[in-house]
This record gives C-alpha cells, sequence and structure tokens, in this order.
C-alpha cells in the first residue's frame, strides 16, 4: 500500500505557506508505516518542536490502474474519508531551505491519520463536497473540493504517469488554508459535511 499526498492544492494554502502556485501537482508520498494504525494512540513526536495539522479530503484506490485518462479516473476510486497529514514544520522548513526532500518532515511513523470511509456511491457532487477540522472544539480550517487546483481526477491521471496505482492505495488531496501547530492534549475532529468521521486526541 502506497500513500500518495498533494501539496500546495488550494491557492490560499500555498499563500500562507509563501509557496508559488504549482503549474502541475506537487506530489509526495508517505509508507506504509505512516499510517496510524485504527485505534491505536498518537503521540507527539519527539524530534519536533513545531507538530502542524494538515486536515484533507483522502480518497481510496479500488483497483489497479497505470496511465488512467482524467476521464476514467473515478472508476478506480471507491472511498472517500477525512485525514489529517501530520507536519514537523520546523524540519520541512529546514530541509525546504537546503532544497532537500520532505520525507523526515512527512513521512514519520503514524504522521498519516485517516477517518471512517464514507463510500462515493453516498457523495452527490464531487465539485462540492465541505470539509473542516476542529480543534478543541473550535474551527480552525474549513474546505470545499471545489476549490482544490487539480481536482481528484486530474491528480489520479498525473500520479499514474508515473506511479501504477493499487487496489488499496489512499490519496491524500492537499490542505486548505489555516494549518496550524497541535499541542500534546489538544482534540482534533473533522468532518465532511455534517459527519464526524474523524477524532484524535494529542498524547
Ligand atoms: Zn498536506
Amino acid at each position: 500500500m502506497k500513500i500518495f499526498c498533494i501539496g500546495r492544492n488550494y491557492v490560499a494554502h500555498a499563500i500562507e505557506l509563501n509557496n508559488e502556485i504549482p503549474d502541475e501537482p506537487v506530489i509526495f508520498m508517505k509508507p506504509e508505516s505512516a499510517l496510524l494504525p485504527p485505534n491505536a494512540s498518537f503521540h507527539y513526536p519527539e524530534f519536533t518542536n513545531d507538530l502542524h495539522y494538515e486536515c484533507e479530503l483522502v480518497f481510496r484506490i479500488s483497483k489497479n490502474g497505470k496511465n488512467i485518462a482524467a476521464t476514467d479516473a473515478l472508476l478506480y476510486c471507491d472511498a472517500i474519508t477525512v485525514g489529517i497529514d501530520f507536519t514537523a514544520r520546523d524540519i520541512q522548513n529546514k530541509l525546504k531551505g537546503k532544497g532537500l526532500p520532505w520525507e523526515k518532515a512527512k513521512a514519520w511513523d503514524h504522521s498519516a491519520i485517516i477517518g471512517t470511509w464514507v463510500s462515493m456511491n453516498e457523495i452527490k457532487n464531487l465539485k462540492d463536497i465541505n470539509f473542516c477540522l476542529y480543534k478543541n472544539k473550535e474551527i480552525v480550517q474549513q474546505g470545499n473540493s471545489g476549490l482544490m487546483i487539480n481536482d481528484l481526477e486530474n491528480i489520479i491521471a498525473h500520479i499514474s504517469i508515473y506511479f501504477s496505482l493499487c487496489e488499496g492505495d489512499l490519496i491524500f488531496t492537499g490542505t486548505p488554508a489555516g494549518v496550524g501547530v497541535v499541542s500534546v492534549g489538544d482534540d482534533l475532529e473533522s468532518f465532511i459535511e455534517n459527519d464526524s468521521l474523524l477524532s484524535l486526541n494529542i498524547q
């Protein structure tokens, strides 16, 4: 199983981190060991002092494919949820400053959190999905799939130029504006529309 993540997929988030708006999808990956197992507790890693949440829509690949046309892309995807792409921002800034790869900031054990899966059949309009993140009962991020720079179909098509997509692979589709820090003791809760799909306590 592979975890693909899209960087800078919302204009307002690219701007808040002083990044350029990309002209094609920015792709990075997390290994399978990055996924927090179901019901496991999340522990603040000792190697960072600037742990950020990034709330994102996450899609699950349902069959193997390569060089998938955007018009066929939805045939390869069966479920959606929300996830958190945890980022050690201090480490990422150091690596970005030197032009080095991001893995130590993004791909560490348990840096990928996913919520309860919802069938794609239940999504009426893929271009208008509202999602949000609360920290300690206060809303900190609000996104809508219609604001993605690259939509799901284009993301799947682009990834599959370079990588075989396999059943069970996950795609984190980028975070909207409002990323920020978490501390030990914080509670995170994330929704698609009015459905609470993910809750996590930082330990
Ligand atoms: Zn992200």
